[in-house]
C-alpha cells in the first residue's frame, strides 16, 4: 500500500501492521482466517488488506472447496436472522445475559 492518508478518515496517522479475523463468505460457505494480516487505521480502524493476502484466502478457499486441501479446523457456528435476535432480546433480561 503506497498511499499515506487514510482513505476512509483521511489521517496522516500511519497504519498499524496487525492480524485480524477475516471472514470469508463464497455460495452458501464460510472461512475464517483468524490471523489475516492487515492494514488498521490508528485512528479510525478501518480495515485494509493487501491483494496478495486476499488472493491467498481466495486460492485457499477455492481449494478447500474442490476437497484438494483439508481445513485446520472444524467449528460449528450459530447464525441467528436479526427478526429472531430481536424477539429473543425482548424475553431476555439482563440478569439473564452472561457477565463479562
Ligand atoms: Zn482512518
Amino acid at each position: 500500500m503506497n498511499e499515506k492518508r487514510c482513505y476512509y478518515c483521511g489521517t496522516e496517522e500511519p497504519w498499524e501492521d496487525r492480524t485480524v479475523e477475516y471472514l470469508d463468505s463464497r455460495k452458501g460457505a464460510y472461512l475464517l482466517v483468524p490471523d489475516m494480516p492487515a492494514k488498521v487505521c490508528s485512528k479510525c480502524g478501518v480495515i485494509f488488506y493487501s491483494g496478495p493476502a486476499l488472493q491467498g484466502v481466495e486460492r485457499e478457499f477455492f481449494a478447500i472447496q474442490n476437497g484438494t486441501i483439508l481445513v485446520d479446523l472444524h467449528v460449528d457456528l450459530p447464525i441467528a436472522d436479526y427478526a429472531s435476535i430481536t424477539a429473543q432480546n425482548r424475553n431476555v433480561t439482563h440478569d439473564q445475559l452472561p457477565v463479562t
